[in-house]
């Protein structure tokens, strides 16, 4: 009798359908839209309130009385130069891997001639400001200060603010190993605010008092907020969405494992155990046409589990409803279930394991092979961590330069190209009722027929 053993789904011999998978592929209870009346009057509040509701929501979340939510300089450079230097090296080379790694998805602007003389252009502008956020609650994420940081500075983002909860062992202060990265990375303006009322403190921006009671601007509203963190941040940033941008929403850790026989069990076990460890809610799921190796799996969790640090969370998490172990009837079924599910992290460990990978559609990353686990990426790969989860990498990808950049369409037609095209936009203006539209290119070519 197994005591952390995920729940099985035997969906061998059943039609594999997309609307059949929606409906049994393993979900979290608690979700996102759920969460939205909760995180609702607290983003309210902050935008009506400022500083005091931040103070209050932090107070009661977080068990710190607030003095400023700004973390004074001094304390960022005290807390870098008392970092421990193997993890200031650990910090330094995830950093240079990521700065590689982003600097090479910067877009190229580009030149079209739609015709002859006729040129459009696609130029990519920073946005202005952005709010990054590192979640700092049940673990502490100096790891996410670098995936929301080296993306926004190689986009060329002017000002950058970075929050984190403020933590009540550490002087209300951020963990000091997230100051101190912000400090690596020489970010500016550190806060010490998490959850759903940092998020509005961000979209919003917040007043307070200065020591003469005068009004004061204590953080200015930004225009897109990144970065990922639990089921409260996840709901504020959706419901904040709009105000100002976001990126994809990044809740709850996912694993997946897509894999067959030839997959070692010690290694797929210990990976499902490495996200499991981040929340309760966190999801770890198998998909495998092996049962022999999802026994052996089982086996492996009952090992390694009572010896990890965290075992409670990590028993919770692999036994929730969001955890499981599919068995499927051969590795195509299992690329189609994995596709359904759309893994915010997905692992590929079968035969031809570049092959397979090559043909999933659906996660937020894929790591190929029996050498690429999670936890690499979740460090030192150079890829990004921040990755869309609860089944939104069907239609969003992860944490990159793309999401700090806009592409301005620049359009310059010359006379001749304009007159060329003068009746097609004439015939297409008549015909969406819109005559004025075509007026105005008429307007420029008077005596002539168009
Ligand atoms: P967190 O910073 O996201 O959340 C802590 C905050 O949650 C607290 O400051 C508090 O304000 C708020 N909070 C706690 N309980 C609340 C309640 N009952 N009501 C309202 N607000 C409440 O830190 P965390 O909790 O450790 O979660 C981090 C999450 O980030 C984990 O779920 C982890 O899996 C996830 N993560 C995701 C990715 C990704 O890319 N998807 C990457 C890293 C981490």
């Amino acid at each position: 009798m197994t005591t952390f053993a995920p729940r099985r789904i035997d969906l061998r011999g059943r039609r594999l359908d997309a609307r059949v998978l929606r409906g049994v592929l393993p979900r979290a209870d608690v979700d996102v839209s759920a969460t939205l009346t909760t995180v609702a009057p607290i983003c309210e509040d902050v935008r009506a309130r400022g500083v005091d509701a931040l103070r209050e929501y932090t107070a009661r979340f977080d068990g710190v009385d607030l003095d400023d939510v700004r973390v004074p300089r001094e304390a960022r450079r005290r807390a870098l130069a008392d970092l421990d230097q193997q993890v200031r090296a650990a910090l330094e080379e995830s950093i240079a891997r990521a700065r590689r790694v982003h600097t090479a998805q910067l877009p190229t602007e580009l030149q079209t001639e739609a015709a002859a003389g006729g040129r459009v252009g696609q130029r990519w502008v920073p946005v202005g400001r952005v709010g990054l956020y590192v979640p700092g609650g049940r673990a502490v994420y100096p790891s996410s200060v670098i995936m929301n940081v080296v993306p926004a500075q190689i986009a060329g983002v002017a000002s950058i603010a970075v929050t984190s909860p403020a933590q009540k062992d550490f002087g209300g202060l951020p963990h000091p190993t997230i100051l101190a990265a912000c400090e690596l990375l020489g970010v500016e303006e550190v806060l010490a605010v998490g959850g759903a009322q940092a998020v509005a403190m961000f979209a919003y921006g917040v007043l307070g008092r200065d020591a003469d009671g005068a009004e004061e601007t204590v953080v200015d509203p930004v225009d897109v907020i990144t970065g990922p963190g639990n089921v409260f941040v996840a709901a504020a940033k959706r419901y904040v969405q709009g105000t100002v941008g976001i990126d994809s929403e990044a809740g709850p850790t996912e694993i997946a494992v897509l894999a067959d026989d030839g997959a070692d069990p010690d290694h797929v076990a210990a990976d499902l155990i490495s996200q499991a460890e981040h929340d309760p809610l966190a999801a770890a799921v198998l998909v495998t046409d092996s049962s022999a190796l999802a026994d052996a799996v089982d086996a492996r969790l009952e090992v390694r589990v009572p010896a990890a640090k965290h075992a409670d969370r990590i028993a919770e998490a692999l036994r929730g409803r969001q955890s499981a172990v599919v068995l499927v009837d051969d590795v195509e079924a299992g690329v189609q279930v994995v596709d359904a599910y759309a893994a915010e992290h997905l692992e590929i460990q079968t035969r031809d394991a570049a092959a397979v990978a090559a043909r999933i559609r659906n996660a937020g990353a894929v790591f190929v092979g029996a050498h690429s686990p999670v936890s690499l990426g979740d460090y030192c790969a150079g890829s990004n961590h921040v990755l869309p989860t609860g089944g939104t990498a069907a239609h969003s990808g992860g944490l990159g330069v793309h999401a700090f950049l806009r592409g301005i369409q620049v359009i310059d037609y010359d006379e001749t190209a304009l007159r060329e095209v003068a009746d097609h936009v004439v015939a297409l203006a008549e015909s969406e009722d819109l005559p004025a539209h075509g007026q105005a290119v008429v307007a420029r070519f008077p005596g002539a027929d168009a």
